[in-house]
Formats: structure tokens, C-alpha cells, sequence
């Protein structure tokens, strides 16, 4: 891996990660490129419960594909329903363009049985495509489904090592927990930077504190550096730029996938700081870890994966935990919903968590359904505006009420 380029140029220390986070594309698709010519599969997945030990411990190399651009949805809705959730659309845009670099390169594409767009989006994909499904079964509180998912991943790895021709040990598998673990921890900590009452980052700029490909060791220096130049920095506020004054937003919903940030800039181009975000490119996967001394690490990963409250779940009353947690950690002043459009199972979700958040957290909720199109985007500022309108004259009349 070559240098940061930030070390070349003398940026700042606390510039450096965010710049070196930014070449996000170019970075991961050099690492592919190099990892492939030494003899590693590049591996597709498209959910936050596929386990990327498993196929880093075949020896593998797990890339992101969730699609997060407008432009390849037209070629998209050609195939599939133009009343689909845009991730679907463009992930499947992708594809039917051949435009991802990654997807071109990988060997494998692996999914599960989340929502029914993306189980048969991955039919169509699976015509032209080596694909994988794995079956997730969906009631939270059920033994009989744990017990099932532990299957899929003793038949997923049999399958891993079926294709890739290799044997995936109990002591690679361990090995593979353990770097994710300390990805996780590091992303972890980063996450917790935004607790401060000035907090040194941007929302934006967390969401892109991370790469489409876990576990490059040139990023662990980087996480590392963020931690020391951010920490640091957190004394003044500095990436929050008057971080005390701006509301504080609590995301929730759908993953705001790489291109389709548009939410989270108007938040913050509004008076908003995202100081924490729920969702599956925020904090939900990374808040637990697995037990690299398991005796059998196979459970201990359906253990992990099987307990990420993702709306597909039901009840998913484990997401209300995390949102009651996060809430008292970082302190937000409201929460915003974030919805796909055509996402039914985050839809319908939306009006438990709406009466949670009023109810029990005590806090102005708002639900924004959209796609990747900026054409309402004028009228979400008007929403988000009127929202942190209305958190500005509580606070007022709080601090009133308090002299
Ligand atoms: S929101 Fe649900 S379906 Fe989407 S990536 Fe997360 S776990 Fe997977
Ligand atoms: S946002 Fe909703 S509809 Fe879209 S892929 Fe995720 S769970 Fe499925």
C-alpha cells in the first residue's frame, strides 16, 4: 500500500485521515487489484449479517456493493420496478451496466434473505453472477432461529471452501474475528468522539471515516491518527465548527450508503450535527463483538450477526435498546428518521419508533422518505429547518425556566 497521500502533501494531522478516507474508491480498488494478483478472492456482500470472518479466513477479500448513485437507476428500473428502494435499484444498476470495478472483480456475490426487493433483486443477479444466499431467519427472540442461522454459516463456510478450494480452520476464523474486532473497536471509539458537547467532527465527516473494504491495514494507521488528531482537536470543537451551538441529530433507519449522503448534508447545512447515527453505516454493526476465544467460533459469529436489529427482524425490539442506549450517550436534541422510498419494512417500523422517541426518549422525532434524487430537497430543508426550530425554543425555554 502506497503512503497517504496526506503525508506526501504535509497536510495536517487531523486533515490526513479524512483526506486519505476520501480516496475511499481509488484506495480500495488499488488494495482489490493487489490482493487479487496475490492469489485473494474479492468477495461481494450486501448486508451488514454477512460475516466478513468467514470469507476473510477463506482467504478472501469482503467489498461493499451497496449502489448509492442516481445514475445507475435508470439502467435499473429497465429490469425492476421503478416503485423499488433506490439501494436495490442501484446496486442492481451497477450490475446491469457493469460499472462497479469491485462486482466486475468479484468471484462471489453473497446476500441474505433481508428484504423481499433485495432477495429478488439477487435472483436476477445470480443469472449472470456466482451468487450465495444465505437464509436469515427473521423473529429475534426465537432459539430455533439461531439455531438456524448457525447453520447457514457451517453450510456457508463449507461452501467458501467448496469454491475456493481451501480449508477454513477454527484458528483462521479466529484470526479473521480478532482484526475485525480491533476495526470495530477503532471505529467504535471514533463514533464516541461525537459525545462531546463540541464534538471535533461533522457527521459527514464520520460517515466517511471508513472504507468499502474492512480490515486494510493502512486504515488501522489511519483510525489510529484520527483518534489522536480528533481527540485533540475535540477540546475546540474544531471539525464540529461551533459544534456547541448546532442541534444535535440522532439518525436512524436505512443505511446512507457512499453517493447518497444528500440527507445528512442538509442536516448539517441546516444548523444540525449528526452526533450519532444507528443506522447500518453508523453504529449498529460495530456496537457488539464477537468472542475470538469461543470454543466454537462459528456460534460465536451467528451469535453476533444474529442480534443486529435491522427492521427485516420482528419484533426488533433489540433496535429500541440501541436507540435508548444511544440516546443517553450522545445526547441528542431530536432524532431523524431516514426512509428510502419503498423500504416497507423501515415504513412501517417508522411508527413504533416514532411514538418511542416522543414517548419514552422525550424527543421531536421526524420521518424523511426520499430517494436519491435531489429534487425534494428544498422541501426537506424546509422540514429539518422547522424541526430544529422547534428544539432551539425548548432549549430557550428550558434555560428559562431554569434562571
Ligand atoms: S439495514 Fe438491514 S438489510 Fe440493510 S444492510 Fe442493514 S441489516 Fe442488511
Ligand atoms: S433500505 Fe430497506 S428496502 Fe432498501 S435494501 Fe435496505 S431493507 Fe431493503
Amino acid at each position: 500500500m502506497n503512503p497517504s497521500p496526506c503525508c506526501q502533501s504535509g497536510a495536517s494531522s487531523a486533515d490526513g485521515p479524512l483526506t486519505w478516507f476520501a480516496a475511499n474508491l481509488q484506495r480500495c480498488h488499488e488494495y482489490a487489484c493487489a490482493q487479487r494478483a496475490a492469489g485473494r478472492r474479492i468477495v461481494g456482500i450486501l448486508c451488514e449479517y454477512t460475516p466478513r470472518e468467514l470469507i476473510m479466513a477463506a482467504g478472501g477479500v469482503p467489498v461493499c456493493l451497496c449502489g448509492g448513485s442516481l445514475k445507475t437507476i435508470p439502467a435499473a428500473e429497465e429490469h425492476l420496478p421503478s416503485n423499488l428502494c433506490p439501494l436495490i435499484k442501484s446496486t442492481f444498476g451497477y450490475h446491469v451496466l457493469r460499472s462497479n470495478p469491485f462486482l466486475e472483480m468479484a468471484e462471489l456475490v453473497v446476500g441474505e434473505t433481508t428484504c423481499d426487493g433485495k432477495k429478488k433483486m439477487y435472483e436476477l443477479m445470480g443469472e449472470t453472477r456466482p451468487m450465495c444466499v444465505l437464509e436469515l431467519p427473521q423473529k429475534e427472540d426465537s432459539p430455533e432461529a439461531l439455531e438456524h442461522w448457525t447453520r447457514e454459516l457451517r453450510q456457508f463456510r463449507s461452501e467458501l471452501e467448496r469454491r475456493f478450494g481451501v480449508e477454513i480452520t477454527d484458528a483462521k476464523i479466529r484470526e479473521a474475528i480478532a482484526v475485525m474486532n480491533r476495526e470495530r473497536e477503532l471505529r467504535r471509539r471514533l463514533a464516541a468522539l461525537m459525545k462531546q458537547e463540541a464534538p471535533p467532527l461533522t457527521g459527514r465527516q464520520l460517515l466517511e471515516l471508513k472504507s468499502s473494504i474492512s480490515c486494510i491495514p493502512a486504515d488501522f494507521e489511519q483510525y489510529e491518527r484520527a483518534l489522536e488528531a480528533f481527540g485533540q482537536d475535540g477540546r475546540s470543537g474544531r471539525g464540529g465548527q461551533g459544534g456547541a451551538s448546532r442541534v444535535r441529530v440522532l439518525m436512524t433507519g436505512v443505511p446512507v450508503v457512499r453517493g447518497a449522503e444528500r440527507v445528512v448534508d442538509l442536516i448539517e447545512s441546516q444548523g444540525g450535527l449528526v452526533v450519532c447515527m444507528e443506522n447500518c453505516t453508523g453504529l449498529k454493526p460495530i456496537l457488539e463483538d464477537v468472542d475470538a476465544d469461543a470454543p466454537d467460533p462459528i456460534r460465536a459469529l451467528a451469535e453476533k450477526y444474529f442480534h443486529l436489529p435491522c427492521s427485516v427482524k420482528t419484533e426488533n425490539k433489540a433496535r429500541f435498546d440501541v436507540l435508548r442506549q444511544l440516546a443517553a450517550e450522545y445526547r441528542p436534541q431530536c432524532v431523524i428518521e431516514l426512509i428510502w422510498q419503498a423500504c416497507l419494512t423501515y415504513d412501517v417500523e417508522s411508527r413504533r419508533v416514532e411514538r418511542f422517541v416522543q414517548n419514552e426518549l422525550g424527543l421531536p422525532y421526524l420521518r424523511i422518505q426520499t430517494d436519491y434524487s435531489p429534487s425534494d430537497s428544498a422541501r426537506l430543508s424546509v422540514r429539518i429547518e422547522a424541526l430544529f426550530e422547534t428544539v432551539r425554543a425548548a432549549a430557550q425555554a428550558s434555560a428559562r425556566s431554569q434562571s
